[in-house]
């Protein structure tokens, strides 16, 4: 009688912030490793930048390509640490285990490319006396957003004489910004009327980057020529080369610190470069694993994964059959099915957070919450679970018992309200070809907005996690 307190530690559950379960030690590794996050993001604000920033570090650790060990038909040996760079915007990297290949990997997978503005193949033209870049935007954004701040310009230019160029504009203190007007609030009447969803229009992306004219009376469109002037100086372009380009608008500038306590971090692209980040941290700290150790670091998320640098793309089973060919001799499509069948898989990719500004999208009860932990998602999807992967209990208890096991502080997480929306991942895709795969990641604030928040303590909770995983 009487013992009811007890029988409630001892039934109920509640998910626990991660500030107040660790100590000064563990909170010194979280800021420490939530700067080298910062740097990281840095480096990396396209899919190209991230994927070589990535194999820079990985060579640095000892990786070594693929393609030299397939050429040299080099046989492959457990603890060896191997990269497959994917067109330069996907890479793989692999620790080999001790355990044949055939028996399963254990893969952590997440995604390098982050919503943005492209520029279309003929972006250039003039007007008003000013210079400007047509845009189409890639992935789901909230136009609206984008207007009236410093953008920057990334990416990469193949010139008419098969040369490639890379490009950044506008992150350097010294280098110029670009900028996408908004209408002053004393002339918007008419903007006012309008959903937030049509206030900005796809077509009123234009990006302004000149305003100096080049030329006399006689020449035609001299702001437009100023710019191509310009570009030519610096990269040698032509107009008809931004045909064969891959040029990003992106905000400019480099990851803060939020908050006095500086216990949070706003960025672009952390959906999902915080992902992608923690487990390449992990795996760069596996050196023998039992089962062959797999980071995915892939493209195209934003816009369904197709495409041969996205999830969808054969390009990950291609370069497994190459490394069951380098470790049997003797590759058979049966080893390779067994070998996907066995694997475990994490699809790591950022979660919503909860938002107390905005309450009413969430299910407060199902939701995650910044600076609680890595978050355990069973499912995704959109009206009524549409498109998710939906994790067999049996596997999510094998990785809550990992975390468990290893002091890793998680939560669980649905993405908001029932039929309030929705939105997938790259789980499936692996589930697909029959491994166990679970959705399993950091949860955003203000997702796919030009800056997102994410908690430190949950960056270094997702690292622990996947490095335990791993193990
Ligand atoms: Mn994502
Ligand atoms: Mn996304």
């Amino acid at each position: 009688m009487g013992n009811y307190k007890e029988l409630q530690e001892q039934l109920t559950h509640t998910y626990k912030n991660v500030w107040s379960e660790i100590d000064e030690v563990e909170t010194k590794k979280v800021f420490d490793l939530g700067d080298e996050y910062k740097l990281f993001l840095d480096a990396g604000k396209t899919e190209r930048e991230c994927a070589r920033e990535i194999q820079k570090q990985a060579i640095e650790k000892g990786y070594v390509d693929l393609n030299t060990l397939v050429e040299n038909k080099t046989p492959i040996k457990p603890g060896m640490k191997i990269y497959a760079m994917n067109r330069d915007k996907a890479i793989v990297l692999f620790v080999i285990g001790e355990e044949p290949l055939e028996k399963g990997m254990q893969i952590v997978g997440s995604h390098i490319d982050a919503p943005r503005i492209d520029l279309k193949p003929v972006p250039l033209y003039e007007s008003s006396d000013m210079a400007f870049l047509k845009t189409h935007y890639y992935g789901g954004i909230k136009k609206y957003q984008w207007t009236s701040m410093p953008l920057a310009l990334h990416g990469a230019v193949v010139r008419k004489d098969g040369e490639r160029v890379d490009i950044s504009i506008g992150e350097d203190e010294n280098d110029p910004i670009l900028f996408i007007t908004d209408i002053l609030p004393h002339l918007a009447k008419d903007q006012y009327t309008k959903t937030i969803g049509e206030a900005i229009g796809g077509e009123d992306l234009n990006v302004l980057i000149g305003s100096m004219p080049h030329g006399d009376k006689d020449t035609k469109e001299q702001f437009k020529l100023n710019v191509l002037r310009l570009l030519n100086e610096k990269y040698g372009l032509q107009e008809n080369d931004l045909v064969t380009a891959e040029l990003e608008i992106v905000p400019a500038g480099k990851a803060k610190c939020v908050g006095l306590d500086r216990g949070m971090i706003a960025a672009y692209g952390q959906d999902d470069r915080v992902c992608a980040f923690a487990h390449m941290k992990a795996i760069f700290e596996i050196d023998q694993p039992k089962r062959t150790a797999v980071g995915m670091f892939m493209d195209k998320e934003e816009v369904g994964s197709q495409g041969n640098t996205g999830s969808q793309s054969s390009f990950f089973y291609d370069i497994v059959a190459e490394l069951i060919n380098l470790q049997t001799e003797k590759y058979s499509d049966l080893l390779l099915r067994r070998s996907l069948g066995n694997t475990k898989v994490l699809s790591a990719d950022v979660g919503a957070a909860f938002d107390p500004n905005y309450a009413g999208a969430y299910e407060k009860q199902n939701s995650g919450f910044a600076g609680k932990g890595i978050q355990l998602v069973k499912y995704t999807g959109a009206r009524g679970k549409g498109g998710c992967n939906d994790a067999n209990a049996e596997f999510m208890a094998e990785v809550r018992k990992i975390f468990d096991d290893n002091n890793v502080i998680w939560q669980t997480g649905e993405l908001g309200k029932v039929d309030q929306g929705g939105g997938g991942t790259i789980a499936y895709l692996l589930a697909n070809q029959n491994a166990d795969v679970v959705d399993c990641g950091v949860p955003v604030l203000c997702m796919h907005g030009p800056y997102e928040v994410t908690s430190k303590a949950d960056v270094y909770m997702a690292y622990k996690g996947y490095k335990a995983f791993y193990l």
